[in-house]
């Protein structure tokens, strides 16, 4: 049994109960753990998570490579199309064919609302009439960590950074939202509805886990 552990990882001790171990986009592994527990027994349960943890800090490489010159900066997702990015106080601001330019990182909101909203809310609408269901109102808003919310009075919120995202994506986003609207929860009668709706959803999740970077970036 080895006594040391393969990775490096950050300790954080607290009052909890148990062990347990994340992995961060950026690869950082952090281990959480009760005072009492000896750093063998956290090694032993580093070393039983091995698999795990390699999993997903290889899931982390390979979506640098794919999304590397987002993560950084110098490009963009319009729709699911990546463009460059161009920060830059002098000149017009808005969405081009090959690039997205705004004066200030803080403007992106406006810029995407502004451009692609009324297109984006066309599309929403026409789903919510194909399923049936009804939103009173669709807005956006800047979200860090979800896509949308669908409040008790069944008013529809979507994060703006869902203009970046590929179609597909976009309509399994509307498409959950607007079954929010017969139920609240995330219950097995919930993903039956949006299965029911889009039989590609566990697909569809899937990949949208893989941008969920863009919600934390801006
Ligand atoms: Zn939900």
């Amino acid at each position: 049994m080895s006594n040391s552990s393969a990775f490096d990882y950050k300790l954080i001790r607290s009052a909890r109960r148990t062990l347990s171990v994340s992995v961060s986009p950026d690869n950082v592994i952090t281990v959480r753990s009760p005072y009492s527990v000896p750093q063998a027994e956290i090694i032993r349960f580093l070393n039983a998570k091995k698999g795990w943890i390699e999993a997903n800090l290889n899931k982390n490489s390979l979506l640098r490579n794919v999304f590397g010159e987002v993560m950084s900066g110098r490009t963009i997702f319009v729709c699911g199309r990546e463009v460059c990015l161009c920060v830059d106080k002098a000149g017009i601001e808005g969405i081009f064919n090959g690039s997205v330019r705004v004066h200030d990182i803080k403007n992106l909101k406006k810029v995407y609302v502004s451009a692609l909203g009324d297109q984006f809310l066309k599309m929403a609408e026409s789903i919510a009439s194909r399923c049936g269901m009804r939103a009173a109102a669709w807005g956006f808003r800047s979200y860090r960590s979800r896509w949308g919310c669908c409040d008790g009075e069944n008013r529809i919120t979507f994060n703006y950074k869902i203009l970046m995202l590929p179609e597909r994506l976009q309509t399994y986003i509307i498409v959950h939202e607007l079954c929010h609207t017969r139920r609240r929860d995330h219950s097995p009668a919930f993903n039956g509805l949006v299965l029911s709706v889009l039989p590609q959803k566990s697909v569809l999740e899937r990949e949208l886990k893989d941008y969920s970077f863009l919600a934390r970036m801006y």
